[in-house]
């Protein structure tokens, strides 16, 4: 029987997901359907239970239901938890056969999808880097692990709610070296400048601008804009004004950690190259 995959989220209708799944598909000969659900407000166990009730394998979570799925969740792995959110979960039968007590395995592939587009894709390497992460949010916070994974010299988180940058450093700082800060504490170059500026903040949704000074940027550095399909961001906009010469948008990160999602679903790992070559968006 063909395995039935999807996509949560509300809304829904701007979703890339079951174009990436269905391509991956396609490539490695695997058998399975790959639809989007919009999920009602308030209503996402109900959703997520009628889904497996009617053969579904797995589910990618998206906004505003990754904390849902993190309760909904029997077991979550390390990334997950740290993260305190989700966005997937793999579906196992009960001891009756069908979704009645069987576990629901979640983990969170964005941060890794982010290193792994990084790292593989535009071939910068973080062991030993200065990176400055903005913002504190739920993409920010999935970032955290795989980025000290990789063992950068320093980590920096900076946000506009200074309580809860300092908040992740000390949830986080057990696993690599990392500070938390306001955006004051980046002014004039007085926290030098890094090799990676990600921007997880998300102001480029509303064409606003994180306040980060622009002595934190290095032009022979990277910067990379989670927000993705937008082309030169007010961000991406400010690193090219100062010389910053690779910038990049997150639509790599979109890809990859899809990729994550289908190969602990499927056993099989797609090539992501040609699914974000077809996506991606000029940066003009
Ligand atoms: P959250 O709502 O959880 O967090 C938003 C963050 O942005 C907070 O830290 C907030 O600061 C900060 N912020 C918002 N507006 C501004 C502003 N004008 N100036 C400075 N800081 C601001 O969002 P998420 O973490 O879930 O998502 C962040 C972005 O990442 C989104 O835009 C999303 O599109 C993108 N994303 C991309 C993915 C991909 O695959 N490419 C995957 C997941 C997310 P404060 O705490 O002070 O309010």
């Amino acid at each position: 029987m063909t395995d039935q995959y999807a996509v949560i989220g509300n809304p829904i209708g701007h979703t890339k997901s079951p174009l990436i799944h269905m391509s991956f598909a396609g490539e490695t000969g695997q058998d399975i359907t790959y639809t989007a659900i919009e999920g009602p407000l308030g209503g996402f166990a109900a959703a997520v239970d009628a889904f497996r009730a009617g053969g579904g394998r797995g589910l990618n979570i998206t906004a505003p239901f990754k904390l849902d799925a993190f309760a909904y969740a029997t077991d979550l792995r390390e990334r997950a938890r740290l993260a305190g959110a989700v966005n997937a979960m793999k579906f196992e039968d009960g001891p009756e056969g069908g979704p009645e007590g069987g576990r629901v395995i979640a983990d969170n592939f964005d941060g890794v999808g982010l290193v792994n587009d990084i790292q593989r894709n535009l071939d910068s390497p973080l062991a030993g880097k200065r990176v400055l992460l903005l913002g504190a949010g739920g993409a920010a916070r999935g970032a955290i692990l795989p980025i000290l994974e990789q063992k950068p010299a320093e980590l920096v988180i900076a946000n506009r709610t200074l309580s809860k940058a300092q908040a992740l450093e000390s949830q986080f700082s057990a696993h690599g070296r990392l500070s938390g800060t306001d955006y004051a504490a980046l002014t004039g170059g007085r926290s030098g400048r890094f090799d990676v500026v990600l921007n997880a903040t998300s102001a480029s949704l509303r064409g606003e601008l994180p306040p980060v000074d622009t002595a934190a940027f290095a032009a022979d550095g990277l910067a990379y804009e989670l927000v993705y399909g937008k082309g030169l961001t007010p961000f991406l906009r400010l690193a090219q004004g100062v010389g910053v010469r690779r910038l990049a948008d997150g639509v790599g990160m979109l890809v990859e950690q899809a990729a994550e999602a289908f190969a602990w679903w499927r056993g099989i790992r797609p090539d992501t190259r040609p699914v974000i070559e077809r996506l991606t968006v000029p940066l003009i």
